[in-house]
């Protein structure tokens, strides 16, 4: 690292925000702890002055820098070489202020996901968004990657919950957006070009959040389904007859099931196994009277379409808990090895025949392998997980190759929520255009013109 630009960072920056040395070199870049950081130097600013000043001298040297958030992140966007510099917005972790009249909350960047959510919660709002790496993702790294969830189906993504920002350019620049209206179009929504374009435009240093009342009842409900139609006619059934309370509609294919309510997995089953599909549903509503018994009479109304072969209705915050526990429990796939993960979107209608397409094809080429399915079917998003244990050291990019490539045909996303980073760019031609990745290379060019910020990323 040039040393010019060294003595200018340790002048300008507190002995605080500096880490490099064994204090760097025992950091992972990753949650799974595989992930070594390789850069040399990782700074820690306390505010936006600071990152502006690090940014700035960045620029000048042509100094690439990676941004850090919860390092929670699913598709090596994190990921360092010895010629970077890490910049971690770590130290940043105020809750600056809470609206209850405007609902909204300004935080710093670096606040975790579940603080937020917690401190909402105090003054009787909720912060919607939710994931399961809530107690370290930040809500900076949220926004940079328009991060999705368990709760995108009433709420939308993080996109649809961030009002306005405030985000350093790649040259140093500070560009306040703290938008906090609902309604503002007054000329381009400049807050996009840093919501899911995971740091390669510009460093989110703050936000305005949108809050919502705390829904004071929660209904959830674990449901067996005699086939694919059904499912798909129980999502519609179910929006339809609970009038915009639907929350989350959670699809578990029958290994997914059998894995998490099978020792050593602690969860008990709440229907039995052997069907076809399961799903978690859960609604959310103002406990007005009559909203349990309309969360039952439209599970019963399903079961008397045909649409359900089975459910199990929580009675208590523990079942309620011990549900979502098990769609949660999704590292008992390690139990096989690190599994392959793959996140994409596609339309409901087609999810039946390439589910089909991409079992058989992966187990054609690789006989040995367990897939698991899982998703959030109202959001048209699954995962898919393949064990790994066994398999050969290239086995990735033909697995890749098997789950993305059918996505073309039929307008799906190689990308439902886990964002690009270095994981996927490789495949973005097969969700997005020449036209759409030429813009996208003209917006890098003209806000980074040294592709300084995270290089490599996306585009
Ligand atoms: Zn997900």
């Amino acid at each position: 690292m040039d040393a010019a630009l060294l003595s200018r960072l340790r002048n300008a920056l507190p002995p605080e925000a500096w880490l490099d040395g064994a204090a760097l070199a025992a950091r992972c870049s990753d949650w799974n702890g595989k992930e070594p950081v390789h850069a040399p130097l990782l700074l820690r600013p306390a505010d936006t002055s600071q990152v502006a000043l690090v940014l700035k001298a960045c620029h000048e040297a042509r100094q690439p820098v990676v941004v850090h958030g919860g390092l929670t992140g699913l598709v090596h966007g994190a990921d360092t070489t010895p010629a970077d510099l890490v910049l971690s917005l770590e130290r940043m972790r105020g809750i600056e202020s809470i609206d209850p009249v405007q609902r909204v909350a300004v935080v710093e960047a670096g606040v975790t996901l579940q603080q937020l959510q917690e401190a909402a919660d105090a003054q009787g709002l909720a912060f919607p968004l939710d994931l399961g790496a809530r107690g370290s993702a930040t809500l900076g790294g949220n926004a940079s990657t328009n991060a999705g969830g368990n709760r995108v189906l009433r709420y939308g993504m993080t996109r649809d919950m961030v009002l306005g920002l405030e985000a350093v350019l790649a040259d140093g620049t500070v560009l306040p957006a703290m938008n906090r209206l609902i309604k503002n179009n007054s000329g381009y929504d400049i807050k996009h070009m840093f919501i899911g374009t995971e740091g390669t435009l510009g460093v989110i240093t703050r936000l305005v959040l949108r809050l919502r009342e705390k829904p004071a009842r929660q209904d959830v409900a674990f449901v067996a389904v005699p086939s694919f139609d059904a499912l798909s006619g129980l999502l519609k059934h179910m929006e339809r007859t609970l009038g915009g309370s639907l929350s989350a509609f959670e699809a578990m294919w029958p290994e997914f099931y059998e894995l998490v309510t099978t020792p050593p997995a602690r969860g008990r089953a709440p229907v039995p196994r052997g069907h076809p599909f399961y799903v978690l549903v859960e609604a959310m509503g103002g406990d007005s009277p009559g909203d349990a018994e309309r969360f039952t009479s439209t599970l019963e109304a399903a079961a008397d379409a045909g649409l359900v072969a089975d459910a199990a209705i929580a009675r208590s915050q523990a079942e309620v808990a011990a549900m979502w526990a098990l769609r949660d429990d999704v590292l008992q796939v390690r139990r096989f090895g690190w599994p392959f993960a793959f996140d994409v979107s596609l339309p409901i209608a087609a999810m039946p025949a390439y589910v089909e397409t991409v079992r058989d094809a992966l187990t054609r080429q690789f006989p040995q392998a367990l897939v698991w399915i899982f998703g959030h079917l109202g959001d048209g998003n699954l995962h898919v997980l393949v064990s790994s244990d066994g398999m050969p050291a290239d086995a990735r990019t033909a697995m890749e190759r098997i789950v993305y490539e059918p996505l073309q045909a039929i307008g799906g996303a190689i990308s439902a929520e886990h964002g690009i980073g270095l994981e996927k760019k490789r495949w973005l031609g097969i969700s997005r255009n020449d036209g759409e990745l030429a813009l996208m290379r003209r917006l890098k060019q003209a806000l980074d013109p040294r592709g300084i910020l995270n290089p490599g990323r996306v585009v």
